[in-house]
């Protein structure tokens, strides 16, 4: 039905929770609860502190593993179903040992394309064109035949998502994608999303733990530790929102602070001064020892 409007969410998490079983123990919740919709064509951020949840909603989205309580539907279908489809793209966290192999990118990319096909197959000109395009499109085509582990970390990342962009998905998903990359690096990657997102209108969903990664190119932010803080527009991301998402990171370097409200130059408050990462409560009194200047 073209006028249906859930032709518009690319994906709906509805009320999901996973907690992962422990040999002796009770099940460790990994998420709580969590509700996130993505518009079709939208790019949104899950941006959260390691262990926060992250690599598991993606897992939860790719079908790899279901959901203890709540559903995900992917454009529309369960998501063991928009996999098999070949309508979501997974671009995996790097782990530097496996991309050591000796492959060049054009055959890591032909060797997506052709994934489900008959051995029999033989490869086509369509294909080899096609593998062509991917890698122009995210700026390849220089080193397609380079072997992949010869390559730098920006490098490698640009050729996992063209094998990604092989399997023609709608939804791509990408986990931790800056992680090993400079910031000039980074600032390419944000482009390179920018132009994948106008010239394929794909939906994006990318996670990570890094600020500059999410904020810069998307939509909507969602901030996950085990729970969802927050989802709406970069905009609204104020430190005190990410000093709530981050509170255990902070703990653990700060001390116990008041992590929830007002930033250290709106802070009026005589007699005493604001350490690095220091942020009040809003009904803040200023006499809590030890709290200050980062204790
Ligand atoms: P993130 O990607 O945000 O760093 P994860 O989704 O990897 O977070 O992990 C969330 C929580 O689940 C963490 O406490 C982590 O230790 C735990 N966890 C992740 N994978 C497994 C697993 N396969 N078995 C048991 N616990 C896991
Ligand atoms: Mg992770």
């Amino acid at each position: 039905m073209p006028n249906d409007p859930s032709n518009d969410i690319a994906i709906e998490i509805r009320d999901v929770s996973f907690a992962y079983s422990r040999s002796g123990g009770s099940p460790l919740p990994a998420i709580d609860r969590v509700s996130i919709q993505v518009r079709t064509g939208e790019r949104l951020g899950i941006l959260g502190p390691n262990g926060g949840g992250k690599s598991t909603l993606l897992k939860l989205m790719l079908g790899l593993i279901r959901p203890g309580a709540g559903s995900i539907s992917i454009c529309g279908r369960p998501p063991q179903d928009a996999r098999r489809q070949q309508l979501v793209g997974y671009v995996a966290q790097r782990i530097e040992a496996e991309l050591a192999f000796p492959i060049s990118a054009r055959e890591a990319v032909l060797m997506a394309i052709e994934i489900g096909a008959s051995p029999w197959r033989r490869r086509t000109q369509d294909d080899r064109a096609f593998a062509s395009d991917c890698l122009e499109r995210v700026g390849a085509l220089a080193f397609a035949d380079r072997p992949v582990g010869t390559l730098s970390g920006g490098q490698i990342q640009r050729v996992m998502i063209a094998r990604a962009l092989g399997r023609r998905p709608r939804v791509l998903l990408m986990d931790e994608p800056t992680v090993g990359i400079d910031l000039s690096g980074q600032q390419r990657f944000g482009e390179l999303v920018s132009r994948l997102h106008a010239d394929l209108g794909l939906t994006i969903v990318i996670v990570s733990h890094d600020v500059r990664a999410i904020a810069a190119g998307c939509d909507r932010v969602a901030c996950l530790s085990r729970t969802l803080h927050y989802h709406d527009s970069p905009a609204g991301l104020t430190p005190a929102v990410l000093g709530e998402v981050f509170k255990h990171d902070l703990a653990a370097v700060f001390g116990d602070v008041h992590l929830d409200a007002h930033m250290a130059d709106q802070c009026s408050a005589p007699g005493h001064t604001h350490g690095p990462g220091h942020v009040h409560g809003p009904g803040c009194s200023h006499d809590h020892p030890g709290a200050e200047g980062g204790a």
